[in-house]
């Protein structure tokens, strides 16, 4: 995201696994039995198991907010998102960075915060922090209420220093025309030149 590491650097072969003698198949499942504990697979064949354990993700739905998809919002939760949120503060140069968590449930509740501040550093890195603005707009009450008040309140201590803006409660309700106005749900209005943004996720836990 902030360009420290390439893509490929976080990735792991799936063949690790397989040298811990756990079998890896790469398929499309088209059905899951949970009585006789089948699943069907696109290619026709079946596997059978005596428990099965599913993990089908969470999907984004950018769709959900007016004007997200259209006008540009970086989706930094899929590796393309990030990628072009890479260079965007670079480009910036002057003017304001907002993190946007869209609405709740979301993936992975520190997420937004460890966007914040490694683009926080970047832009101190690239010694342009000064003419830069960063604020996180999140739909949450507070950051990591999975963890508790004690957790959430050291999140914003770990902000306040840092200078990026916290506006806790807000939900996007729509992207302006030009991509540089956020709206929220009660009216509430915030401009940004580059917009970093959990997309609404409907199939999320609500954490981690
Ligand atoms: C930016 C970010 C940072 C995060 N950081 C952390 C962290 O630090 N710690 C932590 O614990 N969690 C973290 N998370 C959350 C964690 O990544 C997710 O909770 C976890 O990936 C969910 O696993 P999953 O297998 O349910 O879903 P996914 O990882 O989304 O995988 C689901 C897979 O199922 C596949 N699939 C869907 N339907 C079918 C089908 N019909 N047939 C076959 N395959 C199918 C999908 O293509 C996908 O590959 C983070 C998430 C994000 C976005």
């Amino acid at each position: 995201m902030t360009g420290e590491r390439t893509a490929g650097q976080g990735r792991r072969d799936l063949a690790v696994l397989g040298r811990r003698g756990i079998e890896v198949r790469q398929a499309v499942v088209d059905a899951i039995d949970p009585e006789t504990r089948r699943v069907a697979l696109a290619d026709g064949e079946t596997i059978a198991a005596d428990a099965i354990v599913v993990a089908l993700g969470a999907e984004l739905a950018p769709e959900r907010v007016p004007g997200l998809e259209r006008t540009g919002g970086l989706f930094y939760y899929t590796l393309s998102g990030a990628e072009r949120l890479r260079d965007q503060p670079a480009v910036v140069g002057r003017g304001r960075v907002a993190v946007v968590v869209a609405d709740v449930p979301f993936k992975c509740p520190a997420a937004p915060y460890e966007a914040a501040m490694p683009i926080d550093h970047a832009l101190r890195r690239r010694r342009v922090r000064d003419r830069v603005d960063v604020a996180v707009y999140a739909a949450e009450p507070g950051p990591m209420g999975v963890a508790g008040p004690e957790v959430s309140r050291g999140v914003v201590a770990l902000l306040d220093p840092r200078g990026i803006d916290y506006h806790p409660g807000v939900k996007l309700a729509a992207v302006g025309d030009s991509g540089h106005e956020i709206r929220f749900a009660g009216g509430a209005k915030a401009h940004c030149d580059v917009l970093a943004v959990v997309a609404p996720t409907p199939g999320a836990a609500g954490g981690a």
